[in-house]
Order: structure tokens, then sequence, then C-alpha cells
């Protein structure tokens, strides 16, 4: 395949300032597929210079210009959804079927910010005592930078690029090291479509901190928005609060997912598979702790490890492959020592366990017999295990899914008013009741505690790059 290996600066591609390269892996052979072009100190500030000079034109474009180079981007990247899938699947080491979805759910930010790009709302009234009209306008913030992870190569970045283009805002793209192919393809996506020079711009420093500090630290920067885990995020608002640059924080989670007594299992088990095995268990939403009601475990988890019994683990470019390979070995180590430590703490595993020799290969792995404040439960997997809790009251189900720093999503299967009376107490930004997936760009997708701050998608995900201005007039 070829890639885009540059870095993409004020409308050009070009290597970086030293000329030196970074290498980009397949995790599921340890081959070297990508040479990709380090971005210097200086190539991210010509960065944000660019995006800085291009910032007075692009907030003046007539809204629907905006709004149709994004349902363009959107038209390429449909028709070349395969393509963009397979890079994912090169990089990432996804399977080709999450790929597939993660394209689609990609490109989707663009036509719903091209929709929302010519609605961005105002207001026009008179104050209560008549003495002004009060003139509420929204403006785009500035110039914004936006940093992804490795896990959602594309959907993070066009969550982000959208709605900031939308608005008319300008943006500097950090991709994470792992998978900056798939960001170079949809910013030149982007340039196809017409976006001006200078409007997006695409850097890969290596190492990350010193440069996007330096970043963060220049004037014209107003924004920032993150996603990734939580401790580099908590470093992030740090950073942000010494030029108080605006912030929205998509954090790590550890969703809960329970099972009430009276639950549909099939249902349960059709919503777990994807909740749990959806990206190879490598999502902020992917279902970390499961408590399930003693009436139903048993039969749950026979169910359930039936299902998981099924899941094709190989090469994400074989298309029968449902699960790929996890993105590094690093990570592959990360989730078989999170299972040892499982077993230490008195927990069994029932099918998978054993890591693969070759490639970063973890199998899809079941493990009964966990309590609650096992290691297992207080840490993102992000790997295909499964750790039941067998719990024997609802309120309890529902204090332990609370009992946690994070509240990205919660999943609550059960007989329709007892699983929304128990979503209701949940402390999450988002819960699927009877569902497994509830991501879509129509929605707001966003955490409570220290899963975040902010929401991205749906009409709301426009507002955090627009600042509002209130002018007072003679009524
Ligand atoms: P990470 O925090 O290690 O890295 C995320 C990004 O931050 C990368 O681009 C990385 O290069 C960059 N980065 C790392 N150190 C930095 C620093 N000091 N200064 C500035 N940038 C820095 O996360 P990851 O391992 O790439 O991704 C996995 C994490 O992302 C998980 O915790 C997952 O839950 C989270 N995530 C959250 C969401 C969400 O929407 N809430 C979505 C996807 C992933």
């Amino acid at each position: 395949m070829d890639y885009i290996t540059d870095l993409f600066i004020d409308g050009e591609w070009r290597a970086g300032g030293e000329g030196t390269t970074f290498g980009v892996t397949d995790p599921s052979d340890g081959s070297t597929i990508a040479q990709f072009a380090i971005a210097t100190e200086a190539d991210c500030t010509a960065a944000v210079d660019a995006a800085e000079r291009a910032f007075p034109s692009w907030a003046a474009t007539a809204p629907r210009v905006r709004s149709e180079i994004l349902r363009g981007t959107f038209e390429i990247l449909t028709a070349e959804k395969e393509y963009f899938a397979e890079i994912m699947v090169r990089e990432n080491g996804k399977s080709f079927p999450d790929a597939l979805a993660e394209a689609t759910y990609a490109t989707e930010f663009f036509r719903w910010f091209a929709e929302e790009a010519v609605r961005i709302p105002g207001e026009f009234r008179l104050s209560p005592s008549g003495d002004k009209r009060i003139v509420v306008t929204r403006q785009p913030v500035g110039v914004s930078l936006l940093i992804t992870p490795w896990n959602f190569p594309a959907a993070m970045a066009t969550r982000k690029l959208a709605p900031a283009l939308a608005a008319g805002c300008t943006t500097v793209l950090k991709p994470a090291r792992e998978t900056p192919l798939t960001a170079a393809y949809v910013v030149e996506a982007l340039r196809r479509a017409g976006l001006p020079q200078g409007v997006v711009n695409l850097v890969t420093p290596v190492p990350t901190g010193p440069a996007v500090a330096k970043m963060m630290q220049h004037p014209a920067v107003r924004k920032m928005s993150f996603t990734g885990s939580t401790e580099v995020g908590r470093t992030l608002l740090k950073q942000a609060a010494d030029t108080v640059i605006s912030t929205s924080m998509e954090l790590g989670g550890n969703a809960p997912f329970l099972v009430l007594p009276g639950a549909d299992l099939d249902l349960a088990v059709q919503g777990a598979m994807v909740a749990k095995m959806r990206n190879g268990g490598s999502a902020c939403t992917s279902a970390n702790r499961f408590y399930v009601h003693s009436s139903v475990h048993e039969e749950f988890v026979a169910k359930f490890t039936a299902e998981l019994a099924k899941v094709k683990s190989g090469p994400g470019l074989d298309r029968e492959n449902t699960l790929g390979a996890l993105v590094s070995i690093e990570e592959r180590d990360k989730v078989a020592g999170l299972v040892e430590t499982a077993v230490a703490e008195g927990a069994t595993v029932t099918l998978g366990g054993t890591p693969s020799k070759v490639g970063a290969f973890y199998p899809a792995t079941m493990l009964t017999g966990v309590t609650h404040g096992d290691t297992i439960n207080s840490t993102e997997i992000f790997g295909p295990v499964t750790a039941i809790v067998q719990v024997g009251d609802v309120d309890e189900m529902i204090r332990m899914a609370n009992d946690s720093i994070y509240g990205l999503i919660a999943y609550v299967f059960g007989e329709e008013s007892l699983a929304l009376r128990a979503a209701l107490k949940i402390d999450a930004g988002m819960v699927g009741v009877n569902r497994g997936v509830v991501s879509d760009p129509a929605a707001p997708f966003g955490g409570t505690k220290q899963s975040g701050l902010g929401r991205e998608g749906s009409s709301d995900g426009i507002l955090e790059y627009l600042e509002e201005k209130y002018i007072g007039m003679a009524p």
C-alpha cells in the first residue's frame, strides 16, 4: 500500500525540519510498514503560525462554503472506505470489520457537522426590564490543537476536525505515534475537498510532550481538544492553565456492564459481545467490569463464553477474522499481566488467557470469580478480556458501578423500567440500556468525573469550538 508519510504544514506535504523519521509498525507481525516524518519544535511552531494566518479568512468564510467542503470530504472518504479501513488495519492491528465500522463512523462526522455548520445558533431578545436588546452571537474560538490516541485513529480525529472546521476554527492535528498514516490520509481528503491552505495542519513530534507544551504556549492557540488517557489529560489541563486555553477532554473509562435479574440473556450476550469485543476491547467505551446478578449469572456466563469461543482471531487483512491484534507487543503484555494478576487474586480463566508467540495477539478471554476490589476492575483492560463479578443485589450492583474515578459510559441489561431506573442512578456521561453500543455522531459523547470535560458529536460538539459574544444594544 502507498501511504502519506509527511507533515502537512501551510497547505504542503513536507519532510520534518531535520529530515528524521520514525517507524510505523504492523502489530500483526511486527514489520515496519512506513517511515513517518518527525516534526521538530520549529515545525510545530510553523504549523501553529500557518493556522494563525489562515484563521481570519476561514472564520469569515460563509458557513455554506465550510459546510460543502466537509460534505465533500464525507463523499471522498465514503467512496474510498475500504482503502481507509485497510490503512487502519495495517498500522493499528484491528480486524477489518472493526476498521470498516470505524471508517463509516469517522466519515459520518463530516456529514453531521456539514449540516451543523449552517445552523450555528444565536439569540436576539429584549431584556426583562426592556432597557436593551440582548444580542448573542457565536464566534470561532481560534486556532485549535487537536490531540488524538491510537485506538480509533480515524474517528477520534474526525470527531474533532469536523466540528472545529464547521465552527470556523483552524487546526493543528497531533495524532498518536502508533497511527499517523490514518491521520495523514484524513488530512489529505480534506485538502482534496478544497480546504484552504493553513486551515488544517498535521504534526508528529517525537518526543511529544515538550513540543505540545511549546505549542500550547503559542499565543494564537486558544483551544485544546484531547482524547487519550486520564494521566496525560491531567498534565495537559495543568499546562492549559498557564495560558487559560479552553479545553475539551475525552479521557479514560472503566465501563460497568450490569446484567439485572429478569434480563433477556440472549440480548445481554449480544450486547456484551459488542460492548466488550468491539475494537478488540481497545475502546474507552469497552465494558471493563461485568456485574451479573446471581439469579442469571450461570446462564449468562455459559452463553457469553459460547459466543466468545466463536471469535476468530488473526491478522486484520484476512477479512474473516473478527479479532485483530492489539496495537503493540507492550499492550499485549500489559493485558497478559492483568490476567495473571487477576488469577493471583483468585479469578479463574475459563476461556483463552494465553498470549500469542508471534504478533501482538491476545485471545478472547473469560475470567470468573472476580471480586469488585480486584486490580483488573480498577484498570482499563483495553483488550478482549471479560472479568465477571457475581452480585446478589441490584442496589449493590449500582453502588459498585459508581465506585470508580471514571464515569464515561455504563451498560445496563434488564427489564426496561428496572434498567432505566438503574441507568438514572449511574454516574456516567452515557448509558446503554439493552444496547451494547451507543456512539453516534448525532448524540453527545463524553464522560463525568475523571473521564473528561465537554462533549463531542451532537449539536453540542460544535459549541466546544465557539465562544459566545453578547452585545447589549439600545432597544
Ligand atoms: P495517551 O494518553 O498515551 O496518548 C494520547 C495522545 O496524547 C497521543 O497522541 C500521545 O502522543 C499524546 N501524548 C502523550 N503524552 C503527551 C504529553 N505529555 N503531552 C501531550 N501529548 C501527549 O493515550 P493512548 O494510549 O494513545 O490511548 C488510550 C487512552 O485513550 C485510553 O485511556 C482510552 O480510554 C482513551 N480514550 C478515550 C476516549 C474518549 O472519548 N473518552 C476515546 C478513545 C480513547
